[in-house]
């Protein structure tokens, strides 16, 4: 509309210049270098080299791990699910709160699935290796603020495990794991008491972040209940309790799920993660106090209380 009005009322050599001033200005310097930093990519393996550079300045050494796995999801949902999920909301987070995001990474704990097809479970050994030579090498390359984004229930106790073992000896950076996914309440009310692994609540997220991968048809397929006739001991921790109450590698019901309780949970998941990201960068204690450790338990009978 414009464009006609200043035909009409101008001469050639106007709309000319008009057009030169709206289309040829060359771009102010400090607005290329803002639009090019606001185009700077979370995702790790999409940044060039010198990209990097500024992403881990942008992020403050703050990168995160999204941990998922390799596992069945009962009858409906793909063996990536927790991988799936975590990276989504991982994903989202940094675009709010920036920080570099590594890329897919499915190497935990998930031994009590490997009679189930699709399994990927690697050693105990492998696990805590693997992790360590992951988050050095994060380090390495600047990241000097390693959080793990746990998206899988079987790595529960690995990950207090592998950062609480980071006080065996010096780094030059603090692992911290961020381990929750679901709100303990609010929202759209849910409609099943059992819902450990692919129940209502995964299923919800996956409506979310991966409706194409999901076969909501056939949850029911299988038995995701819980089979108490199983009992074990009491008092007493064995690795075979999951079997023995979830034989199908399925807890809960599928079947159920809704976007909007999907949305709900995926929603506070990403905002509970961006304050925890807004958190990390704001801690200038933990590694003071981890040098201080390190350089104390060199010689721990000069500890005085
Ligand atoms: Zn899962």
């Amino acid at each position: 509309m414009i464009t006609s009005a200043i035909r009409k009322s101008c001469p050639a050599a106007i709309i000319l210049f008009l057009l030169c001033v709206t289309f040829y200005l060359p771009p102010v310097a400090g607005a290329q270098s803002s639009s090019a930093q606001a185009k700077l990519s979370v995702h790790w393996e999409e940044l060039t080299a010198s990209d990097f550079r500024d992403g881990i300045h942008r992020s403050q050494g703050v990168c995160l791990l999204p941990f998922g796995i390799l596992e069945k999801h009962g009858p409906h949902l793909p063996l990536g699910t927790d991988l799936l999920d975590v990276r989504y909301a991982t994903l989202h987070a940094a675009e709010q709160e920036y920080a570099v995001v590594f890329p897919e990474y499915y190497f935990g704990q998930i031994a009590e699935a490997r009679h189930e097809p699709g399994t990927i479970a690697y050693s105990r050994n492998m696990q805590l290796a693997l992790l360590q030579e992951t988050t050095d090498e994060m380090a390495r390359n600047g990241c000097k603020k390693v959080l793990i984004v746990n998206g899988h229930g079987g790595n529960e106790s690995l990950l207090p495990f592998f950062a609480q073992t980071q006080l065996d000896k010096p780094h030059d950076y603090v692992v911290y794991v961020f381990d929750e996914r679901t709100p303990q309440s609010g929202g759209p009310k849910k409609k099943t008491s059992i819902d450990m692994h692919a129940g209502e609540s995964e299923t919800s997220k996956m409506l979310v972040s991966r409706p194409d991968t999901l076969h909501l048809d056939r949850a029911t397929n299988e038995s995701g209940a819980d089979q108490h006739h199983q009992n074990l001991p009491e008092g007493v921790y064995t690795g075979i309790w999951w079997y023995a109450r979830f034989p199908n590698h399925y807890s809960g019901d599928g079947s159920v799920a809704t976007k909007e309780l999907g949305e709900y949970q995926m929603n506070w998941w990403i905002d509970s993660l961006v304050k925890v990201i807004r958190g990390v960068k704001a801690d200038d204690a933990s590694l003071k106090l981890q040098n201080e450790f390190y350089e104390k338990s060199q010689h721990p009978l000069d500890t005085q209380p």
